[in-house]
């Protein structure tokens, strides 16, 4: 093959592709925590990062292959500081902001045990996934037309919400946003207050949780919430 004649064309052949890519919205795809801070611990002691960065990865996928362009922020495991996670959804263009977490609960209900040898703490007592929007991001509607989209679209899948957050405990009391939907208020999350476009934080599932640590570890669990995700996004409007 004459490959010089073919590479002249390339480029007239790909074209109307590149546009497309060009015009597709950005979903800034943020990975809760850092090495050095993990987040939360699970049951048998992995740091919540792991989980955050292995599942923002399977979100990527869902959306590169619904036409849409992820921006992961801080997949390497370096983003200290929570203000530039926004920073950096904004200056890549994203039109929408999700984070992606994994839950843990309050210390007073962790009970201890061992697992392989090593002393660790759980409990089984809450289970689910839950989702956060903030009044004060200057896309409020948005953000929860999109985080009850995507809830419905988990619980579609057979997954539940986790009430849990919503108890009037310490450290808990989030007003709900969308029971149905799991969705919650909470004003003062800084990455989702300080994103410029609507922001939506998913907690995916309790980590602490002895049985659902081991679901979430599942590559089939990953690819079932991420097309979850990528659905409610789709029907949002936040990929169009
Ligand atoms: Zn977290």
């Amino acid at each position: 093959m004459n490959l010089s004649r073919f590479c002249a064309a390339a480029p007239l052949l790909f074209a109307p592709l590149m546009v497309f890519a060009e015009q597709a919205p950005v979903i800034a795809i943020d990975v809760g925590h850092y090495r050095e801070n993990p987040g939360a611990i699970s049951a048998r002691g992995i740091p919540e990062f792991e989980f955050n960065a292995a599942l923002a990865r399977s979100i990527g996928e869902a959306l590169a292959s619904a036409g849409t362009r992820p921006l992961p922020i801080g997949a390497d495991g370096n983003m200290v500081h929570l203000h530039a996670r926004a920073r950096a959804a904004r200056a890549g263009g994203a039109s929408f902001f999700l984070a992606v977490h994994h839950d843990s609960a309050q210390p007073h209900f962790l009970e201890p045990w061992e697992w392989q040898g090593v002393p660790r703490q759980y409990t089984d007592r809450f289970s689910g996934f839950s989702l956060f929007v903030s009044r004060k991001n200057p896309k409020l509607e948005a953000s929860l037309r999109c985080a009850s989209r995507i809830g419905a679209a988990l619980i579609m899948q057979g997954l539940q919400p986790t009430p849990h957050h919503a108890e009037t405990i310490r450290g808990e009391s989030k007003p709900w946003a969308d029971r149905e939907n799991g969705v919650y208020y909470y004003d003062n999350l800084v990455v989702l207050k300080m994103a410029a476009m609507p922001a939506v934080l998913l907690e995916a599932g309790v980590i602490i949780n002895r049985r659902e640590e081991e679901l979430l570890q599942t590559p089939e669990m990953r690819a079932t919430i991420a097309k979850a995700v990528q659905r409610g996004l789709s029907e949002c409007g936040a990929t169009r």
